[in-house]
C-alpha cells in the first residue's frame, strides 16, 4: 500500500459508496465497516545464534456473519494492523459477491523473511499458530498463504495446530500441499477466474475475445497462468512484464514459452519472442483490449490512467487501481472487472480445499476447474444485474453492492442478540 493511502480509510469509503444503493440501515453499515476483533500479539523466538527475538503478529477477524472467518496470512515488514484490518474486510466482501458460505479475515507478522532462516521461520510460525489456536478451525477461523507464505508455512500451521489439539482437521488452513490434503487446480485459480470473468465481460460488453490484444503486468502465479489461459481462449498475449521490465510483440507471442524464460533468467526481458522491450509503464498504457494488472496493488495513478488505453481492466492483483486512477477510468468507459470479483478464483478453491477436507473426499482437477467456472459466471451475473439495476457507474460498486447487501442480509435474519 503507498504511503498516502491509509488501506482501511479506503476500505470504509468503498463501503459509503456502495451504502448509497442498499437497502440498509446506517447502523448495520457502521457494524459492516469495522473488524468484530483484532488479535494483535507478540512472539518471542530463539533465533539460530541463541539470542532472542521479538515479531508483532496481527489476526483480524472482520465479518463472520456468512460463515467461518477466512483469509491470508502474510509475511512483510509492511504489515500494520489497519493494513491487516483493511485485507480481512476486502475477504468479506470477496467471498460474499462469489457466494461461497464464509467470511472475511487476514493476518500478518512485521517481517521480512529474506533475512530469516526456515528453521527461524518455522519456530516462528509455529510460535503463532499456538497464539492462533483458540481462535481458528474449520468451523472458526480458517486461514491461507499471502504474501511470502506459501504450502510450507500451512503444513506447519496445521501440524501445530493438530498436534496441540491431538485431532485431524486439516480444513483448519487451505493452501496445503497435495499430500497434506491441498487441492487440484489451486495453483491455476486466480489466473482462471480473471479469465473466466473478462471472457464474461467481453460477452456482455459483445466484444469477441477472440484474436483480442492483452497485456499482463506481473508474471508471477496470477498473471502468467492469465496469459496461458487467455491464449488458449484464442486470445493474443502481446505484452508482459515483471519487476525487470516489460516485452511487447503486436502479432503476440507464445506465453508458455515466455514464462520458461522467465524461469531460466529469472525474467521476461530477453524473451526471443520479444519484438521490443518496453517499460513496466508502457505494458500498463498500450493500446490493447484486455489489460491484467497482476503486479502490486496501486500500479496505476491517476496520471497513468489518462494514458490508459485497454477498454476492459481485468484485475489479478488486489487494489491495483488508486481510487483517483478508478474515476479517471470511469470517465474514459473503461470497463473494470473489480479484484474482489477478478481474483476470487484462489479463495473460491480454497473454499472447495475445505470442502473437500470436510468430506475427506478429494476432486479431480476436472471438476475443480467446473465449479469454479459456475461460481465466477455466477457472481459476474449477479454484479451485471445490479450494475444496471442500480443503473451505476462503474462495476466495483455493483460487486460491493452485491456483496454487502449479502453480508448485511446475513446478519439481519440472524436476528437479535443481548
Ligand atoms: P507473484 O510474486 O507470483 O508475482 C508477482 C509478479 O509481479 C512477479 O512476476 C514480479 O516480478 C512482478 N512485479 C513486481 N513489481 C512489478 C512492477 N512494478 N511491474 C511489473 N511487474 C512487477 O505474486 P502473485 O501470487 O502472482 O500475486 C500477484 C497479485 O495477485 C498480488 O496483488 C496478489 O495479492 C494478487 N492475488 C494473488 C492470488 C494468488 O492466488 N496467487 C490470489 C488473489 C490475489
Amino acid at each position: 500500500m503507498s504511503e498516502e493511502t491509509n488501506p482501511f480509510e479506503s476500505l470504509q469509503s468503498q463501503i459509503d459508496d456502495a451504502a448509497a444503493y442498499l437497502d440498509v440501515g446506517d447502523d448495520v453499515i457502521e457494524r459492516l465497516k469495522h473488524p468484530e476483533r483484532v488479535l494483535e500479539t507478540n512472539l518471542t523466538i530463539e533465533r539460530d545464534d541463541g539470542d532472542l527475538e521479538r515479531f508483532k503478529a496481527f489476526r483480524s477477524q472482520f465479518n463472520g456473519d456468512r460463515g467461518p472467518y477466512k483469509g491470508g496470512i502474510r509475511y512483510h515488514p509492511g504489515v500494520s494492523r489497519d493494513e491487516v484490518k483493511a485485507l480481512s474486510g476486502w475477504m468479506t466482501y470477496k467471498t460474499a459477491i462469489v457466494d461461497i458460505p464464509l467470511g472475511g479475515g487476514k493476518g500478518g507478522i512485521i517481517i521480512d523473511p529474506a533475512d530469516y532462516s526456515e528453521s527461524e521461520l518455522e519456530r516462528l510460525t509455529r510460535s503463532f499458530a499456538k497464539e492462533l489456536r483458540p481462535m481458528v478451525g474449520e468451523d472458526r477461523d480458517v486461514p491461507a498463504p499471502d504474501v511470502n507464505t506459501g504450502q510450507r508455512e500451512m503444513n506447519w500451521i496445521k501440524d501445530t495446530y493438530e498436534t496441540l489439539e491431538n485431532t485431524s482437521e486439516p480444513g483448519v488452513v487451505t493452501g496445503k500441499a497435495l499430500d497434506s490434503g491441498g487441492s487440484e487446480g489451486r495453483v491455476d485459480a486466480t489466473g482462471r477466474s480473471t479469465v473466466i470473468a473478462a471472457r464474461e465481460a467481453f460477452d456482455y460488453l459483445d466484444k469477441d475475445i477472440e484474436g483480442a490484444t492483452v497485456a499482463v503486468q506481473g508474471y508471477g502465479n496470477a498473471g502468467w497462468i492469465a496469459a496461458r489461459l487467455i491464449d488458449e481462449m484464442g486470445a493474443t498475449v502481446v505484452a508482459a512484464s515483471d519487476s525487470s521490465g516489460g516485452i511487447y510483440n503486436p502479432d503476440g507471442f507464445d506465453p508458455v514459452a515466455a514464462k520458461d524464460h522467465k524461469n531460466e533468467t529469472g525474467s521476461v526481458v530477453g524473451f526471443e519472442g520479444s519484438e521490443e522491450e518496453i517499460t513496466n509503464e508502457d505494458v500498463l498504457t498500450l493500446d490493447v483490449d484486455l489489460l491484467i494488472p497482476a503486479a502490486l496493488e496501486n500500479a496505476v495513478d491517476a496520471d497513468l490512467a489518462e494514458d490508459v488505453e485497454a477498454d476492459v481492466i481485468s484485475e489479478a492483483a488486489n487494489g491495483p487501481l488508486t481510487p483517483a486512477a478508478d474515476e479517471v477510468l470511469e470517465a474514459k468507459d473503461v470497463f473494470v472487472i473489480p479484484d474482489i470479483l477478478a481474483n476470487a478464483g484462489g479463495v473460491t478453491v480454497s473454499y472447495f480445499e475445505w470442502v473437500q477436507n470436510r468430506q475427506r473426499f478429494y476432486w479431480s482437477e476436472q471438476r475443480v476447474n467446473e465449479e469454479l467456472e459456475g461460481v465466477i459466471v455466477d457472481a459476474f451475473d449477479a454484479l451485471i444485474e445490479a450494475y444496471e439495476e442500480h443503473d451505476l457507474e462503474n462495476p466495483r460498486t455493483a460487486a460491493y453492492v452485491v456483496a454487502i447487501q449479502r453480508v448485511a442480509d446475513a446478519f439481519e435474519e440472524a436476528g437479535s442478540w443481548p
